[in-house]
């Protein structure tokens, strides 16, 4: 019940909401995907670089100090270890093999933080194929080492101007490029947002991240299962991984994590479940920040990778249905969190996975419940944000 139907729909939200121009683009797609997943030569080869060029399975890690901290058992999933620095990486190996199986040439993303922009020049290198990102000009300046490895990497990164210049604005103008070249181009979406099949292809593909937790969790603590999955959300993607496996198994609590900025109700904030309303954000049907004659309300976080009002629809439905709390995390208990979690552990994490961290001590944990959290990036992309604002 909380997986995608057959018409794209999650309860009341996703569908596939595109121009006139895009509908052949998702439907052939929709018609596409599921037959490609499903087929063993795609299972082979995106196993195999999993495996062979991510780096995967990413350790299940025990962190003791955090733990006694909490008063629980508490296991981090190191996504932060893939190739690439990110879980990022699950998803575009997956979409370009996709999309060289539907014979397109031609690879448009969009990017936020960098990471997914740099996970996708990176396989589009492997793969030998055209790339172009779409990128807003703040993120360009906050994010510049990243905008250095896309053009290494030999992709074309666009700075884009509207809006507050942030993943959102860089969003709408990867959907207007895909508009102009359909035929050719292949839109790897870098999150469980966008029209349908986006959202249900994306949590495939960083599924494996659920399936490793089962295995790995067996062999550590003799169950298969913890009491409590931690992530944060921006569009959902680490998310829909980490919880993928467990969505139906109610001995699981599910705890995610969105960005309250500056505070809940300061203005600036991306906490979409709070202060999001039904609306309709980059083809599909979700929780949308929005004003009150319906105009995009512009988001902000300190990190990059949440800074974004809307939620994918699988989260939205999650999240209405109950089957997930959400709780708000601002800047500054990110902060402190990415702070901590270093000098605990020696693991310096992204400031999204930060956020992740930062609902560990409004959780009324019991000495032996079990807690996964996916940190899920490392923290080298956000060294001069924790310089400037240390703890
Ligand atoms: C992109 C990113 C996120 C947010 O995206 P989701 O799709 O919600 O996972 C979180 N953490 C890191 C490290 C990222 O790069």
């Amino acid at each position: 019940m909380y997986h995608v139907n057959n018409n794209g729909y999650y309860g009341r939200f996703g569908g596939a909401y595109v121009p006139e121009i895009l509908h052949r683009c998702v439907t052939e797609l929709k018609d596409t995907y599921s037959d490609v997943l499903e087929s063993t030569s795609f299972g082979k080869e995106f196993n195999e670089l999993l495996r062979d060029y991510a780096g995967r399975p990413s350790p299940l890690y025990f962190a003791q100090r955090l733990s006694r901290k909490y008063g629980c058992h508490i296991y981090l999933k190191r996504e932060d270890l893939n190739h690439t620095g990110s879980h990022k990486i699950n998803n575009t190996i997956g979409q370009i093999l996709l999309a060289r199986r539907m014979g397109k040439t031609r690879i448009i993303a969009e990017t936020g933080a960098g990471q997914h922009g740099v996970a996708t020049a990176t396989v589009c290198a492997r793969m030998d194929m055209e790339c172009v990102v779409y990128m807003g000009k703040t993120d360009v300046t906050r994010q510049h080492v990243n905008v250095q490895k896309m053009e290494m990497l030999g992709a074309k990164v666009v700075p884009v101007t509207s809006g507050n210049m942030t993943l959102k604005d860089a969003t709408n103008e990867a959907i207007r490029d895909w508009c102009s070249h359909p035929s050719n181009t292949y839109y790897i979406i870098g999150s469980t947002m966008g029209p349908h099949p986006y959202p249900d292809l994306v949590a495939r593909l960083q599924s494996v991240i659920s399936r490793e937790i089962r295995m790995q969790l067996l062999e550590k603590e003799g169950r298969n299962y913890p009491d409590y999955l931690v992530a944060c959300v921006g569009g959902g993607s680490n998310a829909a991984g980490t919880i993928y496996d467990y969505v139906d198994d109610n001995r699981v609590r599910i705890v995610l994590s969105e960005a309250s900025g500056k505070g809940l109700h300061s203005g600036m904030s991306a906490a979409t479940t709070q202060l999001g309303r039904p609306g309709i954000i980059h083809g599909s049907h979700t929780l949308v920040m929005q004003t009150d004659d319906g105009q995009i309300q512009e988001p902000y976080s300190i990190s990059a990778g949440l800074d974004y009002p809307g939620i994918g629809p699988m989260h939205a439905h999650l999240w209405e249905t109950n089957r997930v709390e959400m709780l708000s995390v601002n800047d500054n208990e990110a902060l402190e969190a990415a702070f901590e979690l270093t000098r605990l552990e020696g693991i310096i994490p992204a400031l999204e996975s930060a956020h992740a961290l930062g609902v560990l001590g409004k959780l009324p944990f019991r000495e032996e419940e079990v807690v996964v959290l996916t940190i899920s990036g490392r923290g080298d992309k956000d060294m001069e944000t924790y310089i400037t604002n240390k703890k």
